[in-house]
């Protein structure tokens, strides 16, 4: 389990370097879903509790907490792999801001970064609406940092569906992870 883990976490830094994930020092893992509790503040200012039923959790500092189930459940190319998922929300809160963008490299551009990303999202997000058929997982328009994450996902596993549908984005991640999945296999 522990290699399995690590493996894929070490996926998204290959050409990035230990640095990048050092500040991640626990890994918790539930044999299953779990249920977290949260605690939002709305728009309107209004507190919400809730539980709710995940897979993998990331804080900011603190443990990656994964579900065995769900890890196992997406050893396979196809798009979901909960290990990914959450190394991308820790290396999008490098700079302080889980966003949807992760501190870019010196020769990349935060303005293109956003144009690509931005873009991409208000596309998939009205294509998910009106109920199309997405090769990416519709839980990517819940947020630009889900949108990061969910994409991080897919980059590593399917990358040619987001070079079919959002080549910028690709390039984009490319440049980042300094990495060209579509190349391999
Ligand atoms: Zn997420």
């Amino acid at each position: 389990m522990k290699q399995t883990i690590a493996l894929q976490a070490c996926l998204p830094i290959l050409n990035l370097g230990f640095d990048w994930i050092d500040h991640l020092v626990s890994v918790v893992v539930y044999p299953d879903t779990f249920v977290s509790e949260v605690t939002e503040r709305d728009d309107v200012g209004v507190v919400h509790h809730y539980r709710e039923a995940r897979s993998g959790e990331s804080w900011e500092r603190g443990p990656l907490v994964l579900s065995w189930a769900d890890i196992e459940a997406g050893l396979g190319e196809d798009g979901y792999n909960v290990v990914l998922h959450e190394v991308a929300h820790r290396l999008d809160a490098l700079d302080g801001a889980v966003n949807g963008k992760p501190p870019l490299h010196a020769g990349m551009r935060d303005l293109t970064w956003r144009d690509s990303f931005s873009a991409a999202f208000e596309d998939f997000t009205r294509r998910v609406r009106a109920n199309e058929d997405t090769l990416i997982d519709p839980y990517a328009a819940e947020s630009p940092a889900e949108f990061f994450a969910v994409f991080t996902e897919a980059f590593f596993e399917t990358p040619h569906g987001i070079i079919a549908e959002y080549p910028a984005v690709y390039e984009q991640m490319a440049a980042f992870y300094r990495q060209d999945p579509s190349r391999q296999g």
